[in-house]
């Protein structure tokens, strides 16, 4: 970035926030006015010096917690992290907001370790990432002994515990942190909440009475839906159509279906790659970061991908295969929407892939099977229910929700079910009496009466329950049968031309003793997927042109967009429109450092967009394609032979702006014929003039402030910028 997009101290002086408060440094380094719930209580325990532990969801805003602590503390945090990778660009986005902090380990040379040394040493940096294994090395604690340190962070904490999804030895040796450096305080953080795991973490560590917080685990911003995993491509593709340039995950359970489900959608014209364990690492390195980069908008991927990541602007994820169980999953879905903006989550339910899970499970044999089918059964109920979504998964998270959340599918459009068990029998038995042998149709045409050859050549106008279902239509059996599927009363034949036999269900529907309830058709869930997620349309053709923006100072930058700016922040401001730069730290998310690098660029995308002055003395514009309306109807009013100063009063704009309209048309090949524009606007005297100052301070990146200056402020920008449009120095 060079220094004259930047905007300057003297530009940036006014109202610069004090720090004294954790809120004051929130705004600050993050942009943000307000904490999150829990966010500020955390900080002040830790600033208090007390230990603690925090549990938050995916998203929560556990970063802030520490990062703030870090940097009102005197000395270094160290912060431990298990994911190499992940450190790399947490330290990228410190940076962004002017955060000094590195990151050490082993692919760095003894140089750039001892240079990182020295900047702890004398204080420069405020948070050092470090991996377990490093930490514990002899060589580090030594020089650990020879620093300040502020605090241990110890992320992903439930690493620590056997309980855990996600056990690694090394993080059972921090203990000693304690023993040495008892005077420290310690934060441990994860997303993980089983109350086991809770508790090892507190224990392992050595802790000292430490301060628990639980941060509720609703994360309001997802809406959940599950949909019948019949179609499932049609159904992704009419979903993704509602969805155009917007980043999501379909996790698939084989490796297999992310390569098919990826070419599909490839060959739909929508940009979509795979991921899964099997590739090579380099490809699979280069997936992931053009995923980050929004090169690539959809992955087809299995559960391999999404650890460590920490991509925000995520806003779909979509369930391809049921999951095995709802820790699982809602890790899954929460990879959806961290940036807080509504993110849409599906979950494509079968049985067949209960079943499938189930063939695995009894062909290993695990030692806990009775605990994780108990663990599947959950995961099923919740594709399966008629209540509120929300609070059955809460409900897992032991966390109780009062009121349905009007999030999720079954809220939005609650269903109306009805005892079916009679319609289940009347299946099950014409099933069961033509021999498990018919398929889908000819079971219905069974069921109907049906006279069809088929019908007739299997001789099952012959069985008891032939005609039994004459009263329902042909479309409504299908959708039954369906739902009979999916709860496992019915079982689909694969392997036997699609025949249809028994469940697991079955036996206990046909003797009687379970209830099957049943949604009617026109209640059950619908394939056309919602077609509003968002309460309002924030989404404008603003936020599209923000959004290039942001792609392609990312790209120079050589950062993920979403580190320039989430996009709750573009929301914010193409909804705010700010036109100076105090108005632009009103948008949530810009803080100090982010306004002084990217400010300038993003205000005159704004001006540009409103038709509002252009920035002063500004020739090119940093996204070209952005200015065509406002150029538009100053090439309208051109066109039908007006004046420079006759069109900025009509446009009400400085001529300045106008001149640089025109300048940009002429660049752009259209018919604006700048030297006689030049000739009835500017005289011979001023045009030599400007041309002298041109000389002398030159225009960097197209940049006339310091022309203006050197005229003294005596010559109107309009006139500079035709003369500088013209000039080929
Ligand atoms: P976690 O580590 O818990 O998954 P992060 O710390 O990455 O979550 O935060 C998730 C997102 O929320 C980030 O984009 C972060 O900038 C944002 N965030 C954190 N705190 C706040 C806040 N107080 N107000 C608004 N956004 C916040
Ligand atoms: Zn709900």
């Amino acid at each position: 970035m060079t220094t004259t997009d930047a905007l300057t101290n003297q530009q940036l002086l006014t109202k610069r926030p004090d720090l004294r408060t954790p809120a004051d440094y929130l705004k600050r380094y993050y942009g943000y006015d307000v904490f999150r719930p829990m966010q500020e209580d955390i900080i002040n325990s830790i600033v208090g010096g007390r230990d603690t532990v925090v549990l938050m969801p995916t998203g929560g805003g556990k970063s802030v917690c520490f990062q703030i602590p870090a940097l009102m503390l005197p000395g270094v945090t160290i912060v431990v992290s298990p994911l190499i990778a992940l450190m790399k660009d947490q330290v990228g986005a410190l940076h962004m907001n002017g955060i000094p902090s590195a990151f050490y380990n082993s692919t760095q040379t003894g140089r750039e370790q001892r240079a990182i040394e020295d900047d702890c040493i004398s204080g420069k940096l405020k948070l050092l990432y470090v991996s377990p294994e490093k930490l514990l090395t002899e060589s580090f604690f030594t020089f650990l002994k020879h620093i300040t340190v502020s605090l241990f962070a110890i992320d992903e904490a439930h690493c620590i515990s056997s309980w855990g999804h996600d056990f690694r030895p090394e993080y059972t040796q921090l203990h000693v942190l304690k023993q040495q450096f008892p005077q420290v305080p310690t934060i441990a953080l994860t997303a993980t909440a089983d109350k086991l795991t809770r508790q090892d973490i507190a224990t392992r560590l050595g802790m000292n009475d430490p301060a628990i917080f639980i941060s509720s685990f609703n994360r309001k911003n997802l809406s959940l839906q599950v949909l019948p995993g019949q179609n499932r491509i049609q159904q992704i593709i009419r979903l993704l159509q509602q969805k155009p340039d917007t980043s999501g995950i379909i996790y698939c359970l084989s490796r297999k279906s992310t390569e098919s489900l990826a070419a599909k959608l490839q060959e739909k014209g929508f940009n979509a790659a795979f991921y899964h364990a099997r590739m090579d690492p380099a490809d699979r390195a280069r997936t992931q970061e053009a995923f980050l980069r929004d090169d690539v908008k959809i992955m087809c991927a299995t559960i391999a991908f999404g650890m460590g990541i920490d991509k925000s602007n995520v806003r779909w994820v979509i369930h391809y295969n049921m999951p095995k169980n709802i820790e699982g999953f809602y890790q899954e879905i929460g990879r959806a929407g961290r940036d807080g903006a509504a993110a849409q989550t599906v979950l494509f339910y079968s049985f067949a892939d209960v079943a499938t899970y189930k063939e695995m499970l009894a062909e290993n044999n695990p030692a806990n099977l009775g605990l994780q089918l108990a663990k599947l059964e959950r995961m099923q109920q919740y594709a399966d229910a008629h209540t509120c979504r929300r609070q059955i998964l809460l409900s897992y998270f032991s966390e109780e929700l009062p009121e349905p959340c009007g999030n999720c599918d079954v809220c939005r459009d609650p269903r109306i079910t009805f005892d079916g068990t009679v319609l289940a029998q009347k299946a099950l038995s014409a099933m069961v009496r033509s021999g498990e042998r018919v398929p889908m149709n000819l079971l219905i045409d069974i069921l109907r009466g049906s006279r069809s050859q088929a019908v007739l050549q299997g001789g099952y106008d012959q069985i008891k329950t032939y005609g039994a279902g004459r009263d329902i239509r042909f479309e409504d059996w299908r959708n039954y049968i369906h739902q009979l599927i999916n709860i496992g009363v019915i079982e689909i034949g694969y392997d036997q031309h699609y025949a249809l036999r028994r469940g697991i269900l079955a036996d206990q529907v046909l003797k009687g003793t379970r209830r099957i309830d049943l949604v009617k058709p026109d209640d059950a869930p619908k394939l056309v997927v919602e077609k509003k997620v968002r309460p309002e349309v924030n989404r404008n053709d603003l936020f599209e042109r923000l959004r290039v923006l942001r792609k392609q100072l990312a790209d120079e930058q050589n950062v993920p967009p979403y580190v320039i700016f989430t996009d709750t922040t573009l929301e914010d401001m193409a909804r705010q429109r700010p036109t100076t730069p105090d108005a632009l730290r009103n948008v949530s998310g810009v803080g100090e450092r982010k306004l002084q690098l990217f400010g300038r660029k993003f205000l005159d995308v704004i001006l540009g967009y409103t038709g509002g002055p252009a920035s002063p003395g500004s020739v090119s514009k940093p996204a070209e394609k952005n200015k065509v309306p406002t150029q538009q109807q100053t090439l309208d009013l051109y066109n039908r032979g007006m004046s420079i100063d006759e069109i900025a009063a009509e446009r009400q704009l400085t001529t300045g702006s106008i001149a640089s309209h025109l300048v940009q048309l002429a660049k752009a090949g259209q018919d604006v014929d700048l030297e006689e524009i030049l000739a009835s606007f500017v005289s011979p005297t001023e045009r030599r003039a400007i041309e002298r100052a041109i000389e002398m301070v030159g225009v960097p990146e197209g940049r006339l402030k310091g022309v203006f200056d050197q005229l003294g402020g005596q010559y109107d920008y309009g006139k500079i910028t035709i003369v500088a449009g013209l000039y080929n120095g």
